[in-house]
């Protein structure tokens, strides 16, 4: 059960920190951090350099590189990966004018790589923009010690069985709360169009939504949630896991449900469009669920609030569904819908562009 603990290495003295942090930063430099998917498909790199000027929108910062060979993403002998910046952020580490860049990333040929599926996601985004498509995603976590455990458990053993940990207060209940806030304002610091936060069913499980946001400014910030939650982490000495079965038994997985809607959808008697949509999602399960992320099949079982991987299904207010409608929709006939079987590793630039793909441009197998 246990791995071998590392050190809190990156946990140095914070006083000293603050002593370089508060050094006067000369005008007109300014620190961007390019932060990029690696060959994984769910783990951010990032680097750093200088620009000479404040950059206020992605198109003032310069394409840049890096040895593709070193994150599974290029072969030595032609190693180089270039950075396209695609989104920019306010710095919630080192402030002032310094930056966060998301960017995709593309092969020597200008081809978009293995994992770059934001080139792909835009195209339908750009297809269906008429439609309006807004998303809001509840990103689920699991927060780890440096041993692989969950943070706050006994060690060799476990809590008290689930029930108390959902929205809980207290010290044996909320396990790692610090970390939660101080991502929850270091994305609103950023630019991140955070929506709130709670405490999950398994103890040391949290989530936060993103959103709604339309098209693919949901997904972009997504991504630069989960580079800013790993950071903090970083900070704390602890680890983040989007695993959607951190811990097998009866503990709840980690998914990122995917609320969804359009225009027609958000109007009077948009139901008939949410039925609309739901009839195709259900005609493309199995091609959804392939890019709905990795060990998906061991979260969705049909236990702890999921639906099975293997069937179909939607239902009003019913959280053992694929797709539930949220009870007031049903009431107002109108509104939204959510898509509950992405894991909280999926990709949300594959998750999105299938969703739109299938309900806005009738796309099917
Ligand atoms: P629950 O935990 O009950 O599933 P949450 O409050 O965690 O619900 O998440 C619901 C999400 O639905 C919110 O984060 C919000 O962004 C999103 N949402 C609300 N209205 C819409 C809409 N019209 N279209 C898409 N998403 C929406
Ligand atoms: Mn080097
Ligand atoms: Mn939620
Ligand atoms: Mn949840
Ligand atoms: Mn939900």
């Amino acid at each position: 059960m246990m791995n071998p603990v590392f050190t809190n290495a990156a946990g140095m003295d914070k006083n000293v920190l603050q002593r370089y942090l508060a050094l006067p930063q000369p005008d007109g430099k300014s620190m961007v951090t390019y932060v990029w998917i690696d060959g994984t498909g769910e783990n951010l790199r990032a680097k750093t350099r200088t620009c000479d000027k404040e950059p206020k929108s992605p198109d003032d910062v310069s394409w840049w590189n890096f040895d593709g060979s070193s994150t599974g993403q290029a072969e030595g002998s032609n190693s180089e990966v270039y950075l396209k910046p695609i989104a920019l952020f306010n710095d919630p580490f080192t402030l002032g004018q310094n930056k966060v860049v998301l960017c995709e990333t593309y092969n020597f040929d200008m081809k978009p790589t293995v994992t770059n599926h934001r080139a792909k996601c835009i195209e339908a985004m750009l297809a269906a923009k008429d439609q309006h498509p807004i998303f809001g995603l509840e990103q689920e976590y699991t927060l780890m010690d440096r041993d692989g455990w969950p943070f706050g458990w006994p060690k060799g053993g476990y809590p008290q069985p689930q029930g108390p940990f959902y929205c809980g207060i207290g010290a044996c209940l909320a396990l790692g709360r610090d970390l939660v806030e101080s991502h929850y304002k270091a994305c609103l610091y950023a630019g991140v169009n955070i929506r709130g936060t709670n405490a999950e069913v398994m103890p040391a499980q949290w989530e936060y939504q993103v959103g709604p946001s339309e098209g693919i400014d949901a997904a972009d910030q997504l991504w630069m949630s989960r580079y800013l939650l790993q950071r903090i982490a970083e900070e704390f000495g602890t680890q983040v896991s989007f695993h959607p079965k951190p811990i097998a038994g009866d503990w709840n997985g980690a998914g990122c449900h995917t609320n969804f809607s359009t225009l027609v959808m958000r109007e009077p008697n948009g139901i008939n469009a949410i039925h609309t949509a739901i009839e195709r999602l259900k005609a493309r399960h199995h091609t959804h669920i392939k890019v709905y992320g990795k060990d998906n099949e061991r979260r969705l079982t049909g236990r702890h609030e999921t639906a099975s991987i293997h069937e179909f299904s939607a239902g009003v207010a019913n959280r053992g569904a694929s797709i539930r409608i949220p009870r007031q929709v049903d009431e107002e006939k109108c509104g939204y819908f959510e898509d509950r079987r992405p894991a909280s590793n999926c990709d949300p630039y594959a998750v999105t562009s299938i969703i739109v793909r299938t309900v806005c441009l009738g796309e099917q197998d």
